[in-house]
């Protein structure tokens, strides 16, 4: 099925359209997903290395105040037997950093000064725990703002010594500053870690340990006030795994079994986005040495995150921040499908165009079509104006009205070829071999007319004797030629020369078969008449032949007639006698025969030679021809003295009218026999000899003769050089032999003499059998 150019146009405009504008839409978002994802990837980045520098900058001043209280004490600057100094100390360092929590000096004697923000009566209670030895005393004071004391109280049940808890021995072990993991404040229930700075002699004993406990709530507060993206978050994970930051504080802590809390680890927090994201990554040991990116899927969403590195040794936290891709990229996302609609839209759109458009362009076409078929089936005339069209199409059109014009004319031209031909012309169906179409001249032959002949096929008209005509299923491209009967609508028989050619299309597919038909009925009959004239010139030749050799033959005849008298009368005269021997008598009588069937082969001779009416081609002896007709000659030849020599090799049957062949050899014998008797030469000789040459059969024939003149045209008719010639003899000899397939030519290279050549086809059933030469010589 052939798409029509409106609907091809519409295809493609809208599909090129579509996948321009997909095209187009595809490499925006492409390229746009990158530079947005790299960015929040920046974006991720800058978040992870803010929260360290905050955590940092928080945690900071924690060891300052640490690292600066027990400076102050190494230099004697606060005594440690002064406990109101040493909590004058620490107030103001608790009051300079409200993330501090509270800070406290326990000395190797157990002593403990511990100042802390408190809920009331005062904004700060200090605990100074005073240890000598065996005996000790608690005192509790809660203080305002400017170190006031609000009350105060003592605490006899108090056992706290701070020489047995983990930051002083860490600090006193480590002889440095340490920072412990973090853990929940059992006071506050607030997630923070202290700082154990060692105070040391002059000589390096550890004197005491300065802590601060610093709240770290703040940093989860800080990461609750982070925006990333739409619904990013960042949490920070300990080493062990414990969650130690969330903007969600609620899912830091957890109530162990004992009734203690203590933070969550990363596996087990109610955030299964927090778990997705550090599912890759496990705190501590596994902790990724560079800020690492990558993306995750949860519950089919795409998420991006960073994992920053750990903060420092002493706060080996990692931090991840993450945050669904569709943060970034989501409203490219949406622009993508917003576009792609647009797209579809735009294709639909141009489709229609498109459709109109080809219905603007077509409609010139189909009525140039249209027009073209008119013109084709003779509608309207070529000269017509072409509707309005495009300069293209115009061309065309001249062309193809020139071809229209040109295959017209053509038509007509053969059209009045085949109708007024002076041949009858037929086109005959290849399939059936009916007539499809026949001329005036052709209805003049057959004698039908053409309604009639149009009904019949080629074989109706044959003649029943003869070959059918075979037209049907031919492929070969030969043209069929022969003369066959043609019987005639009143049923006389008329001879026809048919030509027949197949017509085939442009495919090499046999359309139809021309023939055409010539009545040669009167060109047979014509023929038929001049082979009877010519057989009749043939005889009357004979018979002049005959006449001219009447002499010689009569002398012929007249030898053994007289022998046979003679010896008659010998014998009767010999039969008369009573002592004869018997035999004398027998050999004259045997003379007698011999005598009396050499005249009978004379006679023969005669009688077929002047015979009529044999005409056809006849399988024969050659060999016995030869000698039958040289005894019409030899009387002749011997009173010229001159000898006839024969060779006589043995030949295979050979195809002819045999009466004609002896006319023939007697023809060239004779002009031989006469050529010589003129001239004055000593060697007097005919020498005839036959041979098998291919399928043919060669007969040679030489005198010894002057030859023939130089410039005499041979075979000419009426060219003699006798005076009572004819000049007949070697034209219709040529001819007759012509006739019966066979050549008769002269030997022009031969000088001593003439030599003659004739040959003549071989029966073509008898085997080629030639045999050792024998010379016979006849006088
Ligand atoms: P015609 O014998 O009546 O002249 P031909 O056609 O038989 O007619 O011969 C034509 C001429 O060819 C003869 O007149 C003769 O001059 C020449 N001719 C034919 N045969 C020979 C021959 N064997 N030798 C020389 N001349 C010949």
């Amino acid at each position: 099925m052939k798409l029509s150019l409106g609907i091809l146009l519409a295809c493609c405009l809208a599909g090129l359209q579509f996948l321009a504008v997909t095209v187009v839409v595809y490499s925006y978002y492409v390229s746009s997903e990158r530079v947005l994802l790299d960015h929040a990837r920046n974006l991720l980045g800058d978040v992870g290395r803010n929260t360290i520098e905050h955590a940092k900058g928080f945690l900071s001043p924690a060891r300052g105040a640490a690292e600066l209280a027990a400076r102050l004490a190494e230099n004697r600057i606060i005594a440690s037997d002064n406990a109101r100094r040493v909590e004058q100390l620490l107030f103001q360092q608790l009051r300079i950093a409200p993330q501090f929590a509270g800070v406290y000096y326990g000395d190797r004697s157990g002593s403990f000064v511990y100042v802390k923000h408190s809920e009331g009566p005062g904004a700060y209670r200090s605990k100074i725990v005073k240890a000598d030895g065996a005996t000790r005393s608690t005192q509790l004071i809660w203080r305002d703002r400017e170190f006031g004391v609000v009350d105060t109280r003592p605490d006899p049940m108090d056992q706290y010594d701070p020489r047995t808890r983990p930051w002083y021995q860490t600090a006193k072990s480590q002889a440095e500053s340490v920072w412990t993991d973090p853990y929940i404040f059992f006071s506050s229930r607030k997630p923070g870690i202290t700082v154990a700075a060692p105070v040391l002699t002059e000589t390096g004993e550890l004197q005491g340990v300065v802590g601060v406990d610093i709240e770290i709530d703040e940093i989860s507060r800080f990461l609750a006030e982070l925006r990333i993206g739409e619904s990013g978050a960042a949490v920070i994970v300990n080493a062990n795994g414990d969650v130690i930051a969330h903007p969600d504080q609620q899912l830091l802590q957890q109530i162990t079994a004992d009734g203690t809390f203590q933070f969550v680890d990363i596996q087990e927090i109610d955030d299964p986005v927090a778990r997705a994201a550090f599912a890759g990554v496990s705190p501590g040991t596994g902790t990724v040495s560079q800020e690492t990116y990558s993306t995750f899927i949860h519950e089919g969403q795409n998420y991006v995150t960073t994992v920053m590195p750990p903060i420092s040794e002493q706060l080996p936290w990692t931090i991840a921040v993450f945050a669904p891709e569709a943060d970034f990229i989501g409203s490219i996302k949406e622009n993508r499908e917003l576009n792609i609609w647009i797209a579809a839209g735009v294709a639909c759109l141009t489709a229609l165009i498109g459709v109109l458009l080809a219905h603007f362009i077509q409609r010139p076409v189909s009525a140039f079509a249209v027009r073209a078929a008119l013109v084709s089936q003779g509608e309207i005339d070529p000269s017509t104006p072409t509707p309005k069209t495009y300069r293209e199409l115009d061309l065309a059109n001249e062309t193809l009205m020139r071809e229209i014009s040109q295959r017209r004319q053509t038509e007509q031209v053969y059209g009045q070829t085949f109708d007024h031909s002076s041949h009858g012309m037929v086109q005959i169906s290849q399939d059936t071999g009916r007539f499809i179409r026949v001329n005036q001249k052709f209805c003049e032959i057959s004698g039908y007319r053409s309604e009639e002949l149009l009904q019949k096929s080629v074989n109706d008209l044959i003649h029943p004797d003869d070959a059918v005509f075979l037209l049907t299923g031919r492929t070969d491209t030969q043209a069929i030629n022969g003369d066959w009967r043609c019987m005639h609508k009143t049923g006389k028989v008329v001879w026809v020369n048919v030509n027949v050619i197949m017509i085939r299309d442009d495919k090499d597919m046999p359309q139809y078969y021309v023939a055409t038909i010539a009545d040669i009925t009167e060109t047979k009959k014509a023929a038929a008449k001049i082979k009877n004239l010519s057989r009749d010139l043939s005889h009357l030749a004979r018979g002049q032949v005959l006449s001219q050799m009447a002499s010689g033959l009569a002398h012929e005849l007249n030898q053994p007639l007289t022998a046979i008298a003679q010896n008659a009368d010998t014998a009767m005269l010999t039969a008369k006698e009573p002592n004869m021997p018997r035999p004398a008598l027998m050999e004259l009588l045997s003379d007698i025969e011999k005598q009396a069937h050499r005249a009978g082969e004379i006679i023969h001779a005669l009688r077929n030679f002047a015979k009529k009416g044999e005409e056809e081609r006849l399988p024969f002896d050659l060999r016995a021809l030869l000698r039958h007709s040289l005894n019409l000659v030899r009387a002749e030849a011997a009173e010229n003295g001159i000898r006839i020599l024969v060779e006589d090799s043995k030949t295979p049957e050979v195809v002819g009218i045999r009466v004609q062949v002896a006319q023939v050899i007697v023809n060239l014998v004779r002009n031989s026999i006469e050529a010589m008797a003129d001239s004055a030469s000593a060697e007097r000789e005919i020498r005839i000899s036959t041979a098998l040459a291919g399928e043919f059969v060669q007969i040679k024939l030489e005198d010894t003769g002057p030859g023939i003149p130089a410039g005499f045209e041979l075979f000419t008719q009426f060219e003699t050089t006798k005076p009572d010639g004819m000049g007949l003899g070697l034209s219709i000899s040529r001819s007759m032999i012509e006739a019966m397939h066979g050549r008769l030519w002269l030997d022009k290279d031969y000088a001593n003499g003439a030599r003659f050549h004739v040959t003549l086809p071989v029966a073509e059933d008898v085997d080629a059998d030639v045999g050792a030469i024998s010379l016979s010589v006849h006088v």
